[in-house]
């Protein structure tokens, strides 16, 4: 096969090129190869670049489908079918509170994809809509990755975290802006066309602000540095990638990566944002500025909603880094109530995943109100939000699911309030002596 522009056959109706050949049609589509990027020849036929990608595609789910039955042709959700509030609903299933965040998520995922749709089919002259990234500020475990992970998986798009402070600028040791696209590239099972449609998560954004918006000497460089070097992403550019990542394999080729359509949602706790914001509010407003600045010395989700691009840039991001992110979000600290719901309503609510696990040994699982109020108490003290849930009930329930499968004739598990705080064991019920012989 040889790849081809030139003419050969005249399937156009009479189009000529200015040479006096008809130009080269793809025998499937019939494209002419005006049209199209490239055209591949073959003895008696062409194809072009846009069918052979269809094509591959058509592979690529028909060997899915071998290698997994169990999965269904048709996706569990289809973004060019589905509305903001589809969006926002799906969300809901996962991610408990959080609403304003959701929504805007919600709205800013659907332009997000429409803008790359009308993007492919329209012609040069028609309005750019810009790319619209994302930043989360909010503390920590409320939500801010489950949000971006979650969003990927309804969006069925590669999707790969990177934690900013891992980040260095180009040439230092560490990971770079690449190594981020490669690991995206990887989560698409290396098909270029998704990774570029891809969502990737920045965590801890904020840990490389400067210290300082004044230029000083005292500045932190480093930050900087690491904010131009993600910017180049951010904002849309080619970027070289090595697919295997790293610099250990110097001899790869590397593959090009557009990230022009690859949406970017950074999140980061911004401690001390809420006083930057305050001291602002309070100068321009003198009534609503002594309201606030009650609040100072804890973290206020209502002054965060107030968040400027100029309080991001007095807290250490740079003007061009910041004017890339052009939503974002403030999320609230989690509540008992919060805490609560989460423990039991998502779809994989942590307590829906251990009775399931029980399930399975045949043994029916069970947390009293108490148990859980206890947990949710404990998770409070800690002050990481629902990831200290994890941690509370793992480490209780590690020590059941050890011996759990040794036991004989468990038919439920009691977990109590004591089971939380190690001063009482789990309450086992037997099965009756009746049940036992009939199984
Ligand atoms: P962060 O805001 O630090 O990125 P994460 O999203 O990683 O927090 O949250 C840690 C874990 O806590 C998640 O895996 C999830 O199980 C749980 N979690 C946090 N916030 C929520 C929420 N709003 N709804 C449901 N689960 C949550």
């Amino acid at each position: 096969m040889t790849k081809d522009k030139e003419p050969r056959k005249d399937k156009t109706g009479g189009r000529k090129n200015p040479g006096g050949e008809p130009p080269v049609v793809c025998s499937f589509c019939g494209r002419t190869s005006h049209e199209v990027n490239s055209m591949v020849a073959g003895p008696n036929a062409f194809i072009c670049d846009r069918c052979i990608l269809s094509s591959v595609e058509i592979l690529r789910k028909e060997i899915s489908a071998i290698r997994h039955p169990e999965k269904t042709d048709e996706p569990a959700f289809q973004p060019r079918l589905k509305s903001p509030l589809n969006i926002k609903e799906a969300l809901d299933q996962y991610v408990i509170g959080q609403e304003r965040a959701k929504k805007s998520l919600s709205v800013a995922v659907y332009n997000h994809y429409k803008r790359i749709d009308t993007q492919e089919w329209s012609g040069e002259d028609e309005v750019e809509i810009e790319k619209s990234n994302i930043l989360l500020i909010g503390p920590t475990g409320t939500g801010k990755t489950l949000l971006a992970q979650t969003l990927a998986n309804l969006l069925e798009v590669p999707f790969t975290i990177a934690d900013a402070t891992s980040l260095t600028e180009a040439g230092y040791v560490g990971d770079d802006v690449e190594t981020i696209l490669a690991r995206l590239l990887h989560a698409a099972d290396f098909n270029l066309e998704r990774a570029e449609r891809g969502i990737i998560y920045v965590d801890e954004i904020d840990k490389i602000a400067r210290k300082s918006a004044n230029v000083s000497i005292t500045r932190d460089v480093s930050g900087e540095g690491v904010q131009q070097a993600l910017l180049k992403i951010l904002e849309g550019s080619v970027v070289g990638v090595p697919p295997k990542g790293g610099r250990k394999h110097p001899e790869q080729q590397l593959i090009n990566i557009n990230t022009k359509n690859i949406l970017f949602i950074c999140g980061g706790a911004f401690e001390g944002l809420d006083k930057i914001i305050a001291r602002r509010v309070s100068k321009s407003s003198m009534g609503f500025g002594s309201k606030v600045k009650d609040k100072q010395a804890g973290y206020d989700p209502e002054i965060l909603k107030l968040v400027t691009q100029d309080d991001l840039h007095e807290y250490g991001l740079i003007p061009e880094f910041i004017g890339r992110l052009p939503i974002m979000s403030a999320l609230e600290p989690l509540d008992e109530a919060a805490l609560h719901n989460i423990l039991t309503e998502p779809k994989n609510a942590l307590l829906k995943q251990y009775k399931r696990l029980f399930e399975m040994d045949g043994v029916e699982l069970e947390f009293t109100d108490e148990t859980l109020d206890r947990v949710v108490e404990i998770a409070l003290e800690r002050g990481t939000g629902a990831r200290a849930l994890r941690s509370v009930l793992e480490n209780v329930m590690i020590d059941i699911m050890f011996e759990l499968p040794t036991l004989k004739d468990v038919q439920k598990c009691v977990i109590t309030s004591g089971t939380i705080d190690k001063t009482d064991g789990p309450v086992y019920e037997k099965k009756a002596a009746k049940e036992r012989k009939s199984a």
